[in-house]
């Protein structure tokens, strides 16, 4: 790949904000397409042509950023209820946070801003890392987070540094070497929606509302299983819209390649090696891992441990966590994103035009397809004793 800085061809650029960060003048800043993906743009007034953009742009740089894919994989959750119903699977995130950061330390995460726009920050005391719960499906800003983290680091602090593969690449072509006090985590991620999307949905809610939103959730387990995909707004007049995968057009929409960014489809981080000390994700099809993880439907996190300093992490998450290792062939052969990347669909142009024209109601109209009845049966009726009956009995007539 070409760096977009040259190339000018959006699926050149995967918005990871090395670039922006490493401009010594700051003469970079992100801007939204009308697609609402952020671009850098450089103010010619200020270039003093360096090139360090170009050095640090992911796109374009050698594969050193990756760990070797050898690493160790694990399934569970946290013990504390309360904690794995606010983290999207089974609170990973919050048990490593807990184990790595002693000290003086800083932890980087996304978090929502006042209008629900997802950005980089920080925070100092892991009381306060709460806000980074949850995934957030929008691509965070990165803003110059990566320099803050640059100067933790040179002060001696612990850094845990959390974000999808390119930006954790990003961080690490910014740096330009390791750091033994630093802790990277990427998410599995396989693309990114469009933000105008989520804008759009947002708008409408507010308006069948007339109130103002309060809070929202990608992924509400406040009233069903980790597994639905709960979409939550809570407006504050205590009023609360949710609406699970199989009827949100977002998440049909998404998953099925209409509305993901253009450098997604060809992203280098969808496979095995990965690009952060941990990886985390959903343990999903959990009725084919050990029934001691399952955790009653509340969410089990999928932890890849892809280097020393993960794997010595990981060694202690037991303190908090039910762990235990899982089969790698298994996983990787359910979770696309150790594979590949999502393709876009055929009829993407179609759908990113119509969500530019129409309002959210006729778009929904026109790109709601109903579920198949078999993935409402297995998702609402069939419980997990029943899945794991079931893929049980067909392992035993195979063999
Ligand atoms: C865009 C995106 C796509 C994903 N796709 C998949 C997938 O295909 N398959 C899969 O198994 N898992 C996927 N995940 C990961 C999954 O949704 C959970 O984030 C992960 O399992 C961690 O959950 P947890 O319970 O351990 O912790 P939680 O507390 O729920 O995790 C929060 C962590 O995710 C980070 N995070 C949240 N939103 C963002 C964001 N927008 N950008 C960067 N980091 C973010 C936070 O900083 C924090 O570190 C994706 C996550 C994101 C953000
Ligand atoms: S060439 Fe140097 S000064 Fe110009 S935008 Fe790139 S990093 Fe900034
Ligand atoms: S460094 Fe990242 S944001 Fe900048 S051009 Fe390259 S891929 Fe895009
Ligand atoms: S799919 Fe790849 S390029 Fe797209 S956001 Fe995820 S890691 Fe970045």
């Amino acid at each position: 790949m070409e760096c977009y800085l040259d190339s000018c061809d959006k699926s050149d650029c995967f918005g990871c904000g090395a670039c922006q960060n490493a401009c010594p003048v700051r003469a970079i800043s992100m801007q939204p397409d009308e697609e609402g993906f952020r671009y850098p743009k450089i103010n010619a007034a200020l270039c003093i042509e360096c090139n360090l953009c170009r050095k640090v742009c992911v796109a374009s740089s050698s594969e050193r950023f990756f760990n070797p894919g050898n690493g160790e994989f694990f399934g569970g959750y946290v013990n504390d209820e309360n904690l794995r119903r606010s983290s999207s699977s089974g609170g990973a995130f919050s048990a490593i946070a807990d184990v790595f950061c002693m000290g003086d330390y800083a932890i980087f995460g996304a978090e929502f801003a006042p209008d629900f726009s997802v950005r980089q920050s920080y925070v100092t005391d892991k009381s306060h890392s709460c806000k980074f719960r949850g995934s957030k499906y929008e691509q965070s800003d990165v803003s110059l987070s990566f320099i803050d983290a640059k100067k933790f680091l040179q002060d001696g602090k612990r850094v845990l540094f959390s974000g999808t593969p390119c930006q954790i690449a990003g961080l690490k072509n910014f740096l330009g070497r390791d750091f033994e006090n630093l802790l990277t985590v990427d998410v599995l991620c396989e693309s990114v929606p469009s933000p105008l999307f989520v804008r759009k949905y947002m708008a409408y809610l507010r308006s069948i509302n007339g109130s103002r939103l309060k809070n929202f959730a990608y992924r509400d387990k406040f009233n069903g299983g980790w597994e639905c995909y709960l979409m939550s707004a809570v407006f504050e007049d205590g009023k609360r819209i949710s609406v699970s995968r199989w009827f949100n057009l977002f998440y049909s929409a998404w998953f099925a390649g209409l509305m993901s960014r253009p450098a997604c489809q060809k992203c280098r981080f969808c496979r095995r090696e990965r690009v952060g000390d941990i990886s985390l994700g959903d343990l999903w099809r959990i009725f084919k891992f050990p029934r001691k993880i399952y955790g009653g439907g509340l969410g089990t996190s999928l932890i890849i441990a892809n280097s020393p300093k993960g794997c010595s992490v990981c060694a202690q998450l037991g303190k908090s966590m039910r762990i235990c290792r899982v089969d790698e062939k298994l996983v990787v052969c359910i979770q696309r994103p150790l594979r590949q990347n999502m393709a876009h669909s055929e009829k993407r142009g179609e759908f990113m035009s119509d969500l530019q024209t129409l309002d959210y109601r006729s778009l929904r109209a026109k790109w709601l397809k109903r579920p198949p009845l078999r993935l409402l049966f297995s998702a609402y009726v069939l419980g997990d004793t029943l899945k794991r009956a079931i893929y049980n009995a067909i392992n035993f007539i195979k063999k």
